[in-house]
């Protein structure tokens, strides 16, 4: 799944869930295998990976920005986004350098059932999660 779609979900859980920070920092973990079951379109299947992966990246920096800057998000909550993200760094980085390895990861080993299908469902369904997530980090704040 894309960065940005761990990123909106580590900040909507980091902004609703009460818990102690070690707990919230396994359960945005948790959160990225559990999306990576979630039938999705990811673009490391796709042309232009590296159009894509900037496009996500920068979604995703901009997303943190908008709300350290405009919603005064405490450092904390802000830095479960990129932590749920994290794992598909090794993704990414395998990648850009055009090999398939292993990954360290549970949901990016080969035999996890990875969620695939089309563009069009993929990113609607990851579109209608970003939105859900905001709703909560707006309503949670
Ligand atoms: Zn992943």
């Amino acid at each position: 799944m894309w960065v940005i779609v761990h990123v909106c979900v580590g900040l909507a859980i980091g902004a609703a869930v009460g818990a102690p920070y070690w707990l919230l920092v396994l359960i945005v973990l948790a959160s990225h295998v559990l999306l990576d079951l979630v039938p999705h379109w990811d673009y490391t299947v796709a042309d232009r990976q590296m159009l894509w992966g900037a496009l996500d990246f920068g979604a995703s920096l901009l997303t943190l920005v908008l709300c350290l800057v405009f919603l005064k998000t405490p450092w904390s909550v802000l830095a479960l986004g990129p932590i749920s993200g994290a794992p598909d760094f090794e993704v990414l980085v395998n990648t850009l350098h055009g090999r398939r390895r292993d990954y360290w990861f549970p949901s990016h080993w080969r035999r996890f059932p990875h969620g695939r299908c089309g563009p069009l469902l993929g990113i609607s369904v990851q579109a209608a999660i970003m939105v859900a997530s905001a709703a909560v980090f707006l309503a949670a704040r």
